[in-house]
């Protein structure tokens, strides 16, 4: 495919990567590295600035996480932190932290979050312990460094994570103060999904001779099969439901469900088996015979399910394959391609669905670009939708045994029933039975799923984590129709918040005042230092995104645009 096969078997260890890093990454399970990894490790590695145009969902904390961890010494350094990673928000710094951590667990690195919100006392006693990687919201990693409490002398390494998103926030400034401060010789990462002129402008200014990465470059559209795709956008904790679901209406004859880790696809076989689907897994960790057996147990129509990784699902021709399930958003459009083209074959008819997580809506897009081809977003099918098509399947095998014409057997006993009822009744009876042998259903058989959790449930689910948070207002006239109740609702961002004095009242005052919407159709406010974040009807998004940028907010003009998730 568009991959040369020598880069397609580069694996970590080819990265040069010290042993500590290897084995938290097999222990993690992942076989080999994402696009973004292959190409950003080793110039990062050999000291180089680097600019890379990834969206989340590529694998870039990694790509990034790795060469810092790969220069902490073992047990953890000094005093200071040696590398600053920049990130627009705190469930961002919670997140990349997180995986820092996990990656750096055999070095013994000390990782530390610093976000607005949060107690500044217990982070100045993490920072006076010392700290090797910092991870950071601008706005407190400049509150940390005008105190004197977070020094970048030992600097060798800058992240701006995600630098799109925290323009749009407004850390334009405190990014440039951050910068202005650390040691020159060190080096500066710049990844953001989007390049816009004033992400070049940084670029231009703070890093020297960076390589440039750019995600999906070597995609070839001509190879893409046709294949029916569409993708839904659910949160992680409804993926098993939804994954579920999506099968049930389906019905595959044979599908191929890919993750990205080893370990993901050996739980979500057990989950798959637990719920009385018939799956098997095949990843990288399992010898030929295995493989054999898995593969034969898939021809003969004793396996319906093929959980994988794209590793192990290299090269795999089964003719039986109609559908291929991306557990996850793959890790670039080239791997997309590669996963979609197991089906659609020789003419053959083909479906690709892709499960999403609402950060990922970005990589869908990029993949989208790439491929030249629409992935339609659809509502993840309702608890309706699934007895419908239950409904449908039955008549239909109903229709097929009634075109084979072997029914003569069974005539006696509609005959019999017929002297007591209506035969009407018992071809009722016949279907009843019929149907419930034959309708699959797992355990959500009648749970809705959510579409796209909203982001403050994603935030709640994080529960914990998090600090105390941005302020919230509940709707005016109480929480009827904020949640979606008569109507779905949908998140605008607006570039201003409590730092430029804004209230509530002002955004609700500017969006009644701007736009034909009612104090009582706004739903729930939160406003953070930087930004706001405001629920209204999805019907009247676009209408109040246009009034609020023809307006001022506290005298201002803001950036306003739907919330990027
Ligand atoms: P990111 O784009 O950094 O947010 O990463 C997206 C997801 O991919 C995370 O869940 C990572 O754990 C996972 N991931 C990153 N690198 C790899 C890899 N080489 N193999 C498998 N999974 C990975």
């Amino acid at each position: 495919m568009s991959t040369p096969p020598a880069t397609e078997t580069t694996t970590f260890a080819d990265l040069a990567l010290r042993p500590e890093l290897l084995e938290a990454l097999t222990g993690l399970g992942y076989e080999e590295p994402t696009p973004i990894q292959r190409e950003a490790i080793p110039p990062l590695l050999a000291g180089r600035d680097l600019l890379g145009q990834a969206a989340t969902g590529t694998g870039k904390t990694a790509a990034f996480a790795l060469p810092i961890l790969q220069r902490v010494p073992l047990g953890g350094g000094g005093r200071e932190p040696l590398a600053l990673v920049l990130v627009p928000t705190r469930e961002l710094a919670v997140q990349v932290c997180e995986a820092v951590h996990r990656y750096g667990r055999g070095v013994g690195a000390r990782v530390l979050p610093i976000y607005g919100g949060q107690p500044i006392r217990s982070q100045l006693r993490a920072l006076e312990r010392g700290v090797d990687v910092v991870v950071a919201t601008p706005g407190r990693a400049l509150d940390h460094i005008g105190r004197g409490t977070l020094r970048l002398d030992k600097l060798e390494l800058v992240v701006l994570d995600e630098a799109d998103e925290m323009l749009d926030m407004g850390f334009a400034e405190d990014i440039e103060a951050i910068l202005h401060d650390t040691p020159e010789a060190g080096q500066t990462v710049l990844f953001s999904a989007t390049m816009p002129p004033r992400i070049d402008r940084i670029a231009r200014r703070h890093l020297r001779d960076p390589v440039r990465i750019q995600m999906g470059r070597e995609a070839a559209p001509g190879n893409v099969p046709l294949v029916r795709q569409s993708a839904y956008v659910v949160a992680r904790a409804h993926k098993p439901a939804a994954l579920g679901r999506v099968l049930d209406v389906e019905a595959p004859t044979a599908a191929i469900v890919f993750c990205r880790t080893r370990d993901e696809v050996d739980q979500l076989t057990e989950t798959l088996n637990g719920r009385g689907y018939r799956a098997e897994a095949l990843h990288g960790g399992m010898n030929q015979e295995q493989r054999d057996r898995v593969m034969g147990r898939l021809r003969a129509g004793t396996a319906e399910l093929l959980v994988a990784t794209d590793v192990a699902a290299r090269g795999l021709d089964v003719e039986q394959l109609t559908h291929v399930i991306n557990y996850d958003v793959p890790s670039s459009p080239e791997s997309y391609v590669h996963r979609i083209g197991r089906v659609g074959r020789a003419g053959r008819e083909g479906v690709a669905i892709t499960l999403a997580e609402p950060r990922e809506h970005r990589m869908l897009k990029a993949i989208e670009r790439t491929t030249k081809q629409r992935i339609a977003v659809e509502k993840v099918p309702t608890v309706a939708d699934l007895h419908a098509r239950q409904l449908e399947m039955t008549r239909a095998a109903l229709h097929e045994s009634l075109l084979e014409d072997e029914l003569d057997r069974f005539r006696v006993v509609v005959e019999t029933l017929a002297d007591e009822f209506d035969v009407m009744e018992v071809a009722l009876a016949a279907v009843k039975l019929a149907h419930e042998a034959t309708a699959t259903g797992g355990a959500d058989d009648d749970e809705e799923i959510p579409q796209v959790a909203p982001p403050k449930a994603e935030r709640g689910s994080q529960g914990g984590r998090g600090g105390s948070g941005p302020k919230r207002r509940s709707p005016a006239g109480g929480p009827a129709g904020a949640d979606g109740a008569d109507g779905a609702m949908t998140r605008l961002f607006v570039g201003a918040g409590r730092a430029a004095g804004v209230r509530p009242q002002d955004l609700v005052g500017a969006i009644t005042g701007e736009s034909s919407l009612s104090g009582r159709q706004i739903g729930a406010i939160e406003i953070s230092d930087r930004f706001s974040l405001v629920e209204v009807p999805e019907v009247m998004a676009e209408d109040v995104i246009k009034a609020l940028r023809g307006t001022k907010i506290r005298g201002k003009k803001a950036t306003v645009r739907r919330e990027r998730y």
